[in-house]
């Protein structure tokens, strides 16, 4: 059996992890980016594919998939839902962050804080942000300071959803949920950096959040119990919910306010590129296993684990 994935996003991170734990991998890396992952020493794991959905034609049986960021925004939920690939995690959660409503209720149910949403511009008395469905990694949302200038920028063409425009830090947690060890793990904080919105200088009133990397975050530990307790909640509420285990890592998205609360604007139910800054460890990752383990050794962890318990099965999908 091998550990797979396509090449980009946290593939560096994954694939690695995976050698680093012993195991055979398959990198499926288009022509352009060979030399790319070649230069890391990855040769041996290349299989050379043209687009990335070709992972859905060829055999992929003996591979685990580990699904990223790239997964949906170049072959798509509705594909990856009705393909053959074995995947690790949860294809159900798919279904979950893909539906506004649905992500908006987990998150409720959760008990976490969520930004409040304007079903009507009517209702509108401060700052927003306004989203574009189906926006890969923020581009084409737009902030608006009051309701006059939010009316003055919007097309009427596409389809938004308002929310609170929330001023404070963002903070992006990732987690590990453990089949294998029955627990929630706290992996690490990020903030990701989005060009114009974090720049200094700004010359134009639509700054965009298109993300370009991210930038480590170490959280006050009192902060980081809140956030401990907010991930174990979430895994088993996700759990009650749907009947089904939240499987591996995970991302709570969130922003705190000067009164220091927590609104979470967004989940993630896999690896992150936020945990590529922690290669070859967090400072959290490192006291819970005194070894250098990065998100992408961890998933390997988990599935030598499994194997050995002959529980694979429970986290593929
Ligand atoms: P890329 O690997 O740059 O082609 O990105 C693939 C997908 O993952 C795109 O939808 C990106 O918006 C998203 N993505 C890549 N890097 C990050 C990041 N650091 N934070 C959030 N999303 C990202
Ligand atoms: P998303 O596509 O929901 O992950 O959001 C992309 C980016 O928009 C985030 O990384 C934040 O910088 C920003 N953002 C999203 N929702 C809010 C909000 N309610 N208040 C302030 N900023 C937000």
């Amino acid at each position: 059996m091998k550990i797979g994935t396509i090449a980009s996003h946290s593939a560096l991170n994954i694939i690695s992890g995976a050698k680093a734990e012993g195991f055979a991998t398959a990198l499926y890396c288009k022509t352009d980016r060979i030399s790319f992952y070649q230069s890391f020493g990855l040769g041996d794991s290349i299989v050379e594919v043209s687009s990335f959905d070709e992972i859905l034609t060829i055999d992929t049986s003996d591979v685990v998939i580990i699904p990223h960021g790239s997964f949906v925004a170049y072959i798509g939920a509705e594909r990856i839902l009705n393909s053959k690939l074995r995947v690790f995690g949860n294809k159900e959660l798919l279904k979950w962050e893909e539906d506004r409503s649905l992500k908006t209720r987990l998150m409720q149910k959760a008990g976490l804080k969520v930004p409040p949403e304007f079903t009507s511009i009517d209702d509108i008395d401060g700052p927003v942000i306004a989203k574009t469905h189906g926006a890969a990694g923020g581009e084409g949302y737009f902030i608006a300071s009051s309701r006059d200038e939010l009316e003055s920028k919007i097309d009427p063409q596409i389809i938004y959803t308002f929310q609170k425009y929330i001023v404070g830090t963002k903070v992006f947690v990732t987690y590990f949920r453990s089949i294998a060890r029955n627990r929630t793990e706290i992996f690490g904080a990020d903030i990701r950096y989005e060009t114009d919105a974090d720049a200094n200088l700004r010359f134009n009133n639509r700054p965009s959040f298109l993300v370009i990397g991210n930038l480590p975050m170490v959280l006050r530990e009192s902060i980081l119990a809140k956030y401990y307790q907010m991930g174990v909640t979430f895994a088993e509420t996700y759990k009650r919910l749907t009947g089904e285990e939240l499987v591996g890592p995970f991302c709570l998205e969130t922003i705190i306010d000067k009164d220091q609360q927590i609104y979470t604007f967004e989940f993630s139910g896999r690896i992150v590129a936020g945990t590529n800054i922690w290669i070859p460890y967090s400072p959290y990752s490192f006291i819970q296993f005194n070894k250098p383990v990065w998100m992408g050794r961890r998933i390997a962890m988990e599935i030598k684990e499994l194997q050995e318990q002959d529980r694979l099965e429970e986290v593929l999908s």
